[in-house]
């Protein structure tokens, strides 16, 4: 089967037409024919290779929304013609000791959707059927693409850090993941605190649910105020500025791709504050984010771009400008 795709040949290089052949499906394997996909900048970091690990052609996009078209012989939870969503992962072994656990998104033998696969910018994706998930009724496929990777990386810390209605969190930067976090946090019950280089965005951040807005430029310290301080930037952070703002007890919990981190290391052993992070989450905590954007009526913000114009769509990213998450339209066909 040939399937049409977007893909670099070289790091940084420009999205051009590219066909590639896809050989039989295995048995717990499906397609999907992708609608619509996000745009993550996980997607840039790896067009780039900042992370060593890209193989080119690179076909980017993990943020995929479409119906199946084939499904293998020991795929029983999903038919043909059926909507689903595919995010980064798309395989796991299912019998390790993560995966037995519901931990399928730190399962080391684990293979994600664009790394030494073809991605979403393209006319059709393969996985592994656990990691295509079917969608609530409601649900409305042009922006929900966005939740299979940027959604579930900030729902997934609040169920893992076990936070509650009455906690305080904070969140660094409103992006793609951040402005999502900003909706997730507010419906479960926190007071939403942000911290943003953009002033410009503080409108959309109260509408989104922060209660409070603060530039991170001027940022002044303060102490003990956050049971969460969640980083969706891949910046350079004054670390201990944000360390220093947990309550006893609190997590820094970082998912961003932050090239690493400095920070001091009294406040972590004197408060037992924490320092982590996280990649997706499991496939149970990804039908729970479902179940809890169905309720509360949450979805992505969104700016739509056709596919014939991704070079313009990923420029438009990486110039800081998208609100929040760009979604390309799949106009192959
Ligand atoms: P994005 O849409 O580009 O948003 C990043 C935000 O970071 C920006 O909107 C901006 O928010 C803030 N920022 C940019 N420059 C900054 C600076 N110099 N100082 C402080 N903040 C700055 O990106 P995204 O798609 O949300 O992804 C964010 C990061 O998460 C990426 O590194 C991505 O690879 C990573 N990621 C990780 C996982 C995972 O599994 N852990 C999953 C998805 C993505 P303000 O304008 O509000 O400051
Ligand atoms: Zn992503």
């Amino acid at each position: 089967m040939t399937i049409q795709a977007y893909a670099a040949h070289k790091a940084n290089g420009k999205l051009e037409s590219f066909e590639y052949e896809l050989d039989s499906l295995k048995p717990d394997e499906v397609d999907v024919d992708v609608e619509y996909c996000g745009i993550c900048h996980s997607d840039l970091h790896m067009l780039k290779n900042e992370w060593g690990i890209t193989q080119y052609p690179f076909v980017p996009g993990h943020e995929i929304i479409g119906k199946v078209s084939a499904i293998g012989d020991m795929v029983s939870h999903l038919e043909v013609g059926q909507y689903v969503g595919v995010g980064w992962r798309a395989r796991s072994c299912l019998i390790c000791d993560q995966c037995l656990s519901g931990h399928h998104n730190r399962c080391l033998k684990g293979e994600d959707v664009i790394v030494g696969r073809y991605g979403g910018f393209a006319d059709k994706v393969r996985c592994q059927a656990v990691w295509a998930f079917p969608l609530p009724k409601n649900i409305n496929i042009k922006t929900a693409g966005p939740l299979f990777c940027g959604g579930i990386t900030v729902f997934n810390p609040i169920i893992q850090n076990n936070i509650k209605a009455t906690d305080h969190v904070a969140v660094v930067g409103i992006g793609g993941l951040g402005h999502m976090a900003l909706k997730f946090l507010n419906s479960w019950g926190c007071e939403v605190t942000v911290f943003s280089t953009n002033p410009e965005k503080e409108k959309e951040a109260r509408q989104f649910g922060a209660h409070n807005f603060l530039n991170s430029l001027t940022l002044r310290s303060s102490a003990n105020i956050f049971d969460m301080v969640l980083v969706t930037t891949n910046v350079d952070l004054d670390w201990d500025l944000y360390i220093n703002m947990l309550r006893p007890g609190g997590k820094l919990h970082i998912v961003g791709a932050a090239p690493q981190i400095k920070a001091t290391v009294s406040p972590l052993v004197s408060g037992e504050r924490s320092i982590g992070g996280s990649p997706i989450g499991g496939p149970a905590t990804i039908n729970m984010m479902l179940d809890f954007c169905n309720r509360h009526a949450i979805e992505p913000v969104i700016e739509e771009f056709p596919i014939s114009r991704v070079n313009e769509a990923l420029s438009h990213l990486e110039s800081g400008k998208a609100r929040y998450r760009i979604v390309l339209r799949n106009d192959l066909k």
